[in-house]
């Protein structure tokens, strides 16, 4: 990948590499502007990739925390839904789209680097003529209720960071030994991790799943997974093909009160499109009668999984040792208002049920990188107009950071390409002034060399990812995710 391989063998200080880096610092600043990414998610990728084709000469070079790259590709999407990281929507292959940007000459890959902590923004400003923060969502909402710490009680987001191989979740060991299990939400993220659970282990064996994961999941007793929301039934978050998914899970049996949906048919005629097949399609299993296949299906189904409506979670429940989750106590709602907008208002009415197990799964939440970058803590983003950052001249945003964590890869891709739309008529119409020249990489690659700091470049990704597949080869699986940092760096030590 063009000077960014140049990058790879050198030793700090080696005559060859001052060489590359002066050789590259003088066909570069001369050129054409030096802009940064900071996150190598499908924000950071896509907008790297409308930069570098509708700018000739523009240098993008993409910052990230892990030594390896695609943020919520590879530590979010869930294992058994490989045809997402193959195939964007019938139309992308989305690592192999991600990995031809990086393989550009104009472009550079660095891993192992903590925008924030080994490098500063106003540092990345020194260095490029435009910096764009894509550094997505890495915490999550909580629910701010009594019990929320208590032992089987964990955040969605630490349990898929868990079973994807999320170094800082590796070692999460969730406790599977209850039979019921309770997911609070009811969006896309809380049926991957309902179906995560209740999946045949054949099937999850052949994903890239981590081995730990797939060892503590043949070993759990979790039977039956409620996905449970505070609004109603038109009102859920999920999406049609997922939920079509768990309807179809071998195994397992839905459990769908018929009386959430009796009556639904009339008022989703007016609803968008979208909205009335995914209702058609609750109502049709929850009121027909299933098929011959199906029903045979679920009477020999061994596992179970439910949706209830109009619950707000209250309190979680201790045991009798005063540490570990019994239960959950939740506040019946009723909905005021209607449609999307509904809003869930509390009866009076209390409900009490058993679980072990609780996974709160009500979304993700972006954390301010720098008391210096304007963010908004309410909405939990970046306050921005078309990408520009409000108030900072040269700084833009894109992704979950900058619009908030919903939506989906394509979602992504397309509010990517708007923000650096902002960048190219930003360089076009002179906001961002060239003749101020910018070393790029070249000046941060001292900062990192003073802080001790070893960056992993694309190539040396490239290793890893062979050695990945190679171990999954191994056990019939597409790869085995290495888990340790570490381990990762030693596998490119120079
Ligand atoms: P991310 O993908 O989170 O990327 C952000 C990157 O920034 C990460 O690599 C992170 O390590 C890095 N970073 C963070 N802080 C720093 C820092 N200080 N310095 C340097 N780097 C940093 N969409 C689909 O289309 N299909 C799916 O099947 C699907 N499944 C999903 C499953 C889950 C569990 C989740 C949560 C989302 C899923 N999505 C799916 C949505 C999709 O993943 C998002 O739309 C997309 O990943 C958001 O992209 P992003 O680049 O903004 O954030
Ligand atoms: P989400 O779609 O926003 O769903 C969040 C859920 O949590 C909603 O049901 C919401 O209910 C509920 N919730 C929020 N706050 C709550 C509270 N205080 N108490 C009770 N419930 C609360 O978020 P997500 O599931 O994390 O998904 C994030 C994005 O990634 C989505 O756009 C999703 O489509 C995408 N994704 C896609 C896939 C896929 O394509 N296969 C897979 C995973 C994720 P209310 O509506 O009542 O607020």
């Amino acid at each position: 990948m063009g000077s960014s391989r140049g990058h790879i063998c050198w030793k700090w200080g080696s005559p060859l590499r001052r060489l590359t880096g002066f050789s590259r610092l003088l066909s570069t600043a001369a050129l054409g502007p030096q802009i940064c990414v900071v996150g190598s998610g499908p924000a950071g990728f896509y907008t790297a990739q409308h930069l570098l084709k509708h700018h000739r000469l523009a240098r993008v070079d993409i910052y990230e925390k892990l030594p390896v790259p695609f943020g919520l590709v590879r530590f979010g999407v869930a294992p058994d839904h490989p045809e997402v990281k193959v195939s964007t929507y019938r139309v992308e292959n989305v690592i192999n789209t991600f990995t031809q940007t990086a393989h550009s000459d104009r472009c550079a890959y660095y891993g192992n680097v903590t925008i924030g902590k080994d490098v500063t923004v106003k540092e990345l400003q020194r260095a490029y003529h435009a910096v764009v923060l894509s550094y997505g969502a890495e915490d999550n909402r909580i629910l701010g209720i009594p019990g929320e710490n208590l032992l089987g009680v964990y955040s969605a987001r630490a349990f898929v960071g868990w079973y994807n191989g999320l170094p800082e979740n590796r070692d999460l060991k969730p406790d599977l030994s209850s039979e019921t299990a309770m997911v609070l939400g009811q969006g896309n993220v809380a049926l991957d991790v309902a179906r995560v659970l209740l999946s045949p282990l054949d099937v999850l064996r052949k994903t890239d799943i981590t081995e730990g994961s797939l060892a503590a999941i043949a070993c759990s007793k979790v039977k039956r997974v409620w996905l449970v929301g505070r609004r109603g039934p038109l009102q859920v978050a999920f999406t049609i093909k997922e939920l079509r998914e768990m309807i179809n899970l071998p195994g397992t049996r839905p459990l769908l009160d018929p009386a959430d949906f009796t009556g639904l048919g009339d008022v989703i005629k007016d609803v968008p499109r979208p909205r009335k097949r995914l209702t058609e399609l609750m109502v049709k299993s929850a009121l027909e009668k299933p098929g011959e296949k199906e029903a045979s299906r679920w009477a020999s189904a061994t596992k179970e999984w439910g949706l209830k409506f109009r619950r707000s979670p209250l309190e979680v429940l201790p045991a009798a040792d005063g540490k570990q989750a019994r239960g959950i106590r939740m506040a019946v709602t009723r909905l005021e208002g209607s449609g999307e907008s509904a809003r869930a208002v509390p009866t009076g009415e209390v409900e009490e049920l058993e679980c072990g197990l609780i996974l709160s799964s009500i979304g993700y939440r972006s954390l301010p990188l720098d008391s210096l970058i304007p963010f908004d803590p309410k909405l939990g983003i970046i306050p921005n107009s078309l990408g520009r950052v409000q108030g900072a001249p040269g700084l833009y945003c894109s992704g979950w950071v900058k619009r908030g964590p919903t939506g989906v890869i394509i979602t992504t891709m397309n509010d990517s390409f708007d923000t650096a739309q902002s960048v190219l008529e930003d360089l076009q119409t002179g906001v961002l002034n060239l003749s101020n020249s910018k070393e790029g990489f070249e000046s941060v690659r001292s900062i990192l060399h003073s802080r001790g700091v070893h960056p992993v470049t694309f190539s040396d990704w490239e290793k890893i990812d062979a050695a990945e597949v190679a171990r999954g080869k191994l056990a019939g699986k597409p790869r085995e995710k290495i888990v340790d940092p570490q381990e990762m760096l030693q596998l490119v030590s120079h």
